[in-house]
């Protein structure tokens, strides 16, 4: 039976979460079950939260991916519109990730880090920079995890 082999991450209730898989599942499917439910939840965050930032940005609902990155949180592409957001930001504090969706976003009308850009992230988000000092002391991932 296939579905009773493969690994599968369930949150637990008791704040841990659990994985779920046969004794000899092999890391990648670790890996893999892992991946699939923190992907699952940071979308699940970016749905419910795109929309307030677009309407406090002024800007349209963006293409969104998530992806692994190795160097940055997230990246916006202006010209094609779309954001894509670091998978590792699903292990991080749910105000970071707004700071990076505020972040992203605030890029579909101003490209550069300049003073204007600032001043954008400071009339919707005061805060940002508390937020991005937290994300700069925690590491980008963990790249060597043993189960
Ligand atoms: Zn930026």
């Amino acid at each position: 039976m296939k579905a009773q082999r493969s690994a599968k991450v369930t949150i637990a209730g008791n704040g841990r979460i659990k994985l779920h898989c046969p004794g000899d599942a092999p890391y990648s499917a670790k890996q893999k079950a892992f991946d699939a439910f923190y992907r699952q939840h940071l979308n699940e965050f970016l749905q419910h939260n795109l929309p307030k930032w677009c309407q406090a940005l002024n800007v349209d609902l963006p293409e969104i991916r998530i992806q692994r990155m190795r160097t940055k949180w997230g990246s916006c592409n202006p010209k094609t519109g779309r954001i894509m957001i670091n998978l590792e930001l699903a292990k991080k504090p749910l105000r970071c990730v707004e700071y990076i969706i505020a972040h992203e976003l605030a890029h579909l009308r101003v490209r550069h880090h300049s003073s204007e850009f600032i001043a954008l992230l400071d009339s919707v988000l005061p805060d940002w920079r508390h937020h991005k000092d937290i994300l700069n002391s925690l590491p980008l991932a963990y790249d060597e995890w043993t189960y």
